[in-house]
């Protein structure tokens, strides 16, 4: 039995939220070994192999900081080793979690400009470049965007963010939150000029909750020297100077270190490009069996459509959170909530990370029975729609 299960349940629970995903055994395994001295002549072997290592799935050359820290944490890295007190940014309000880092970035004293959508989609790219356009003292000091927006499923198009930073001539950094993307949906930080990519462990890495990173470029790393908003714990400076030699400044999460180098083992073995199509397949049999239940996606841009998630938007007079409880009740599935101004309208699947298609299939039957049970009118046979487009696109 789990730890802290109310009640008995047989079979494995279904944890299909978007994130924490679901941990391979193989990844589970690798932790299990001994913690080794941080110290120690060994330590540094394996860490300069995993900072070698998890370049790759950011698509970078450039150094990628790892904390022992939630996703939030790495947030706050990015803006404090960039900005000072006082600095205008550029952030697009495309849903919960972009709220949440605007909030951060006020807290922190630094000024931004805020962007808004419906939550529907994903950043508007024309309202930046016009905003930088209009910026002609270029005051502002970064444009912060996150990749893929986890509480409504849309995928933000960087490189389109890109050449509109290019196209407006504009000198801000671009700093993008890749923590329910990196390892599920395309990315690359230096074709794509980004200058902070902050990730988290517990999605598309397969890893529990516990390490977040950020990829740093050139540009980024040479704006530390004058950005003057304090930091300690959070300084890039002495990361980089101890990871030249594999080790850290402080105690690094060191079984979480094995863990990683697993889940890169598996992700490269098994192909970048693969992967994302896997996860692009799997979204698409997901849409597939909500539109024929009759519901809509909450991402109304099909170019925004998030690969690592689906939230679904229940009729009106429906209550989501109703029908993910009488889910976990009687299926032992886990959904995502709606979060803020979405709690009740919708339910998020995640369909991220260590994920077959006979997952996919169980998670949309749970889900298609759960409909049933909480007597919520909807056309039966979605699960089987999605699995005769698995099928036919195996
Ligand atoms: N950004 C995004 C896109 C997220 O999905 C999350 C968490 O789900 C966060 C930031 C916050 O990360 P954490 O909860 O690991 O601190």
């Amino acid at each position: 039995m789990a730890y802290f299960q109310s009640k008995p349940t047989a079979g494995r629970h279904f944890l299909q939220i978007p994130g924490p995903s679901n941990v391979p055994d193989r990844v589970l395994r690798a932790m299990d070994n001994p913690t080794m001295d941080h110290r120690g002549p060994d330590f540094g072997l394996m860490g300069k192999a995993v900072l070698e290592k998890v370049k790759a799935v950011f698509k970078t050359k450039s150094h990628v900081v790892i904390y022992p820290a939630s996703g939030t944490g790495a947030w706050e890295a990015a803006l404090v080793n960039t900005l000072s007190p006082g600095d205008r940014v550029l952030m697009c309000e495309t849903g919960w979690f972009a709220h949440l880092w605007h909030e951060m970035a006020t807290r922190l004293q630094i000024v931004p400009d805020y962007i808004r959508t419906d939550w529907r989609r994903g950043a508007d790219v024309a309202a930046i470049e016009a905003k930088l356009r209009e910026d002609k003292a270029h005051a502002i000091k970064a444009v912060c965007v996150v990749h893929n927006e986890t509480s409504t499923g849309c995928t933000s198009r960087i490189d389109e963010v890109r050449k509109a930073m290019d196209a407006a001539g504009h000198p801000a950094l671009l700093l993008v939150d890749t923590i329910s993307s990196l390892g599920s949906i395309d990315y690359r930080h230096d074709e794509w000029g980004v200058d902070v990519t902050i990730s988290g462990s517990q999605k598309g890495l397969m890893l529990p909750p516990g390490l977040s990173f950020n990829a740093v470029s050139a540009k980024a790393l040479k704006a530390t020297e004058t950005a003057k908003l304090p930091r300690a714990f959070w300084d890039w400076k002495p990361m980089i100077a101890s990871n030249a030699t594999g080790y850290f400044p402080y105690t690094p999460a060191t079984n979480m270190l094995y863990a990683l180098d697993t889940a890169l083992d598996m992700l490269l073995a098994e192909g970048l490009d693969n992967v994302f199509a896997r996860h692009d397949r799997h979204a698409e049999a997901t849409r597939r069996a909500v539109r024929h239940w009759g519901f809509e996606v909450q991402c109304a841009d099909p170019r925004h459509y998030s690969s690592a998630l689906t939230a679904v938007r229940l009729p009106e007079g429906h209550s989501a959170n109703a029908l993910r409880g009488t889910i976990l009740e009687k299926f032992n599935m886990s959904l995502g909530n709606g979060l803020g101004q979405l709690n009740d309208r919708v339910f998020r699947i995640g369909h991220l990370g260590d994920f077959g298609d006979l997952q996919l299939v169980g998670t949309l039957g749970g889900v298609e029975m759960g409909l049933r049970a909480a007597g919520i009118p909807h056309k039966s046979g979605g699960a089987q729609a999605a699995m005769e487009y698995l099928s036919g696109n195996a």
